[in-house]
């Protein structure tokens, strides 16, 4: 292989819900087409981030239980997750790993749980009712529509410079109040949806590649992504 890309997979042993690790292997799978590798260590509780090392970084969704014994270890890489964000490393976060890089998340139980404040949203609970279902996004910048399947407590209100990941045509997205899905700060994207979404939107996997790559090999030439047109969700039969 030509290219590697290093990828984080933070805390993927107790946030991984609906297998979010697919997202990573749908990046190989596309990265094959452009002669590129990815790696991916497991950084979890005790582990070091090391900001210089990784060229993507995916924190997976969890439940609460999970999210607060996260939130405690999370503080010790908050500086360098911070200071990989700033400097525009790429990062994918899904649901819970998108609201613990914000301020807080208050649980289905009042508990609050603290974030890194790296982003600027923060989560609230609804009560005795999860947001649980199909959801289409568009997005404002590509027109691109994204597909994924969202199941959240949570309630994210996004803050100062964060815009959204799309905004919703079905489904509920951050609050299910102003419209907006996810966040796109940076080049960090969060989003509340499992699918896993890289595996079900094909553009939005290249887009987040192709960033990656290019950050670490300026030179390369990596248009033969945007000629490839290899649908992972082919073969797959959704049934409304
Ligand atoms: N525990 C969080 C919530 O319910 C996140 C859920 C998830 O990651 N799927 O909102």
């Amino acid at each position: 292989m030509t290219y590697t890309l290093h990828a984080a997979h933070l805390y993927g042993d107790l946030m991984n819900t609906y297998g979010d690790i697919g997202n990573i292997l749908a990046m190989r799978y596309y990265a094959k087409a452009v002669d590129a590798d990815i790696t991916v260590d497991l950084v979890s509780l005790d582990d070091r981030f090391d900001e210089e090392k990784y060229d993507f970084a995916l924190f997976g969704g969890g439940q609460d239980y999970e999210q607060t014994i996260v939130s405690k270890d999370l503080q010790t890489k908050k500086d360098a997750l911070t200071a990989y964000i700033e400097a525009g490393g790429p990062l994918l976060a899904i649901c819970g790993g998108f609201q613990m890089l914000g301020h807080y998340y208050i649980g289905a139980h009042g508990e609050k749980i603290a974030g890194i404040g790296a982003l600027d949203h923060y989560t609230l609970s609804q009560d005795n009712n999860r947001f649980i279902g199909n959801i289409t996004i568009e997005n404002a910048e590509t027109h691109q529509t994204y597909y994924g399947f969202e199941n959240h407590n949570g309630m994210t209100f996004l803050g100062e410079g964060e815009r959204p990941l799309g905004q919703v045509l079905q489904g509920n997205g951050n609050n299910g109040k102003d419209q907006s899905e996810g966040v796109i700060y940076k080049n960090t994207f969060g989003s509340y949806f499992h699918g896993p979404i890289l595996a079900r939107n094909e553009a939005l996997a290249k887009r987040i590649l192709k960033l990656a790559l290019q950050r670490k090999y300026p030179e390369g030439n990596f248009d033969a992504l945007d000629q490839l047109n290899e649908d992972l969700t082919k073969n797959v039969i959704v049934k409304p």
